[in-house]
């Protein structure tokens, strides 16, 4: 300890907040920290912490629903949808959402694009008949398949869609005409550009890329889709139950969704997702610019399926992996490792990295690469 108290380290820390480009749990917005330390103690003068009050104290349902009424702005979501505050990540709802939805013809199709949505057809085919309406697995998922390639069941219960796939850095937004449900898993996307939430049967999304800290699951499901499902199902999987009880039936995650509440509100200060559509589309236009113009760096992905939230990309010598992750480390930019299915790195680009954090990485690769040259 110094004699003033401060253990040195931890000063240095406080100074000096990373660029950090985590895939998730990712990097949220300063001013919704800073609001959050402020006021963590004693909660609008109740004396205790927002962690430590009631969920079915008037505070905390006031604060679930103006977290709901900031979404339903937000993403302009009708009262025809409901808005749920679950647990148990993007992972539960791999299984919620067939337990749930499969039960006219036990049929579903889905879209494979990348790790996650393998991973989700996974799942469901331990609960119905899961058909593979077109895949871009052999080719190493670097392109979206062609539309006029997917091969829809007109009868199946629901179509499921990853429309960003987080760890291979593939974005679309084209979906088919189908009278069939759309069923998406929007981890990695939701919030970060407008959406139109009407062409959509159910979107779900982990919280801890782009809407807040880990614990929270929104789920946004159509109300027609909400009729009671087979008895079997566990409560707390049951959309039609959760819709009904405001997504308490049990204790929910009243922390994370504060927070989200701040981040929600934090969004609607910059201008909505209009606005970061924008701050989104120019960040990740800077970095793949500076990548296809550099020959010591390459991102694999077609042009027209690239991500702006996650963007992967490889060294021309691999040997240097480990070098580039210490230097950008010791230059404060943290968590560029890829994901080990994919090798490489990966810059996530999502709403809370600010310009300035694309910036210092651009000027870092290219320092980096003059030098390695
Ligand atoms: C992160 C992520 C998941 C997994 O989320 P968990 O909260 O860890 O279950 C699923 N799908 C996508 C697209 C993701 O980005």
């Amino acid at each position: 300890m110094q004699p003033d108290g401060e253990v040195p380290v931890v000063q240095a820390a406080r100074e000096a907040r990373a660029f950090n480009f985590c895939s998730g749990p990712a990097m949220l917005p300063e001013p919704v920290l800073q609001q959050i330390q402020s006021e963590f103690l004693n909660y609008r003068g109740l004396g205790a912490s927002v962690m430590e009050l009631s969920h079915r104290s008037d505070t905390l349902v006031g604060l679930f629903e103006e977290a709901e009424h900031r979404l339903r702005h937000l993403l302009s979501i009708s009262s025809d949808y409901a808005v749920l505050f679950l647990q148990g990540g993007a992972t539960l709802q791999f299984s919620a959402v067939p337990l749930n939805l499969m039960k006219v013809s036990g049929q579903a199709d889905y879209l494979l694009t990348g790790a996650w949505s393998e991973k989700a057809a996974n799942e469901a085919k331990r609960f119905g008949e899961v058909s593979i309406v077109a895949s871009d697995a052999e080719a190493g998922y670097r392109n979206v398949p062609a539309l006029e390639t997917w091969r829809c069941n007109p009868n199946a219960d629901y179509l499921h869609v990853t429309p960003n796939e987080t760890i291979h850095g593939v974005e679309f937004t084209f979906l088919p005409d189908t009278t069939v449900p759309v069923v998406a898993d929007m981890s990695s996307t939701i919030l970060s550009r407008p959406l139109d939430v009407s062409r959509f049967g159910l979107i779900y999304a982990g919280a801890q890329k782009n809407v807040g800290p880990v614990g929270l699951t929104l789920v946004i499901v159509r109300r027609d889709l909400l009729k009671a499902p087979e008895l079997s199902l566990p409560s707390l999987l049951r959309y039609d139950l959760q819709a009904q009880q405001a997504s308490m039936v049990n204790t929910p995650p009243t922390f994370s969704v504060y927070a989200a509440n701040l981040v929600f509100q934090w969004i609607e200060a910059q201008g909505g997702v209009e606005a970061m559509g924008r701050q989104n589309q120019g960040k990740a236009q800077k970095l793949y610019a500076f990548l296809d113009n550099n020959d010591f760096y390459h991102n694999p992905v077609a042009v027209n399926a690239r991500s702006w939230m996650n963007i992967p990309f490889v060294l021309a010598e691999e040997r240097l992996n480990q070098t580039f992750l210490r230097e950008a480390e010791a230059a404060r930019l943290l968590n560029l490792k890829g994901h080990r299915s994919v090798g490489g790195m990966r810059a996530s680009l999502y709403n809370a990295m600010p310009e300035a954090g694309v910036d210092a990485l651009i000027d870092f690769l290219q320092d980096f690469s003059q030098r390695r040259a």
